[in-house]
């Protein structure tokens, strides 16, 4: 199920490719609300170890937004591009804005509903947690 994408930033300075899930879900905590810009992140999983940069690596900054998290963008132009994890087991997260192969994904959940933003209502029928929810490890 894992697919070879590439990726870019608004400017087009960083181009990358990686494997990514093609599963994923929106992210409404607020770290991803202040980092995106928007009322909840799309996002899928993808394998930190896979990631190859095409150009750009210098153009990225990194933001530690918690214990175990980076936060990846373009210094340029400000595109959210993805997160990893440093824990044991690596794990990372892509932004579909990101994404320019085309790629079909299916996302399951809104995730981290807890601090869902006021002026944004849910109008889809997608299952719903007040937390995060890992869909690698626990598929439903
Ligand atoms: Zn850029
Ligand atoms: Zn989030």
């Amino acid at each position: 199920m894992k697919k070879r994408i590439s990726a870019s930033c608004l400017c087009s300075q960083v181009q990358f490719d990686c494997d990514v899930v093609p599963i994923g879900a929106y992210c409404h905590c607020i770290n991803c609300q202040k980092s995106h810009g928007t009322p909840f992140a799309a996002q899928i999983p993808f394998k930190p170890s896979t990631l190859r940069y095409i150009k750009g690596q210098q153009k990225i900054t990194e933001f530690q937004s918690s214990e175990h998290l980076y936060r990846v963008f373009c210094a340029q132009c400000g595109s959210r591009l993805f997160n990893y994890t440093t824990d044991r087991e690596k794990y990372g997260s892509i932004a579909l804005s990101a994404i320019d192969t085309p790629l079909k994904v299916r996302i399951k959940a809104h995730v981290c509903l807890s601090t869902q933003a006021g002026y944004f209502s849910l109008t889809d029928s997608l299952k719903q947690y007040s937390g995060f929810f890992n869909l690698e490890r626990n598929e439903t």
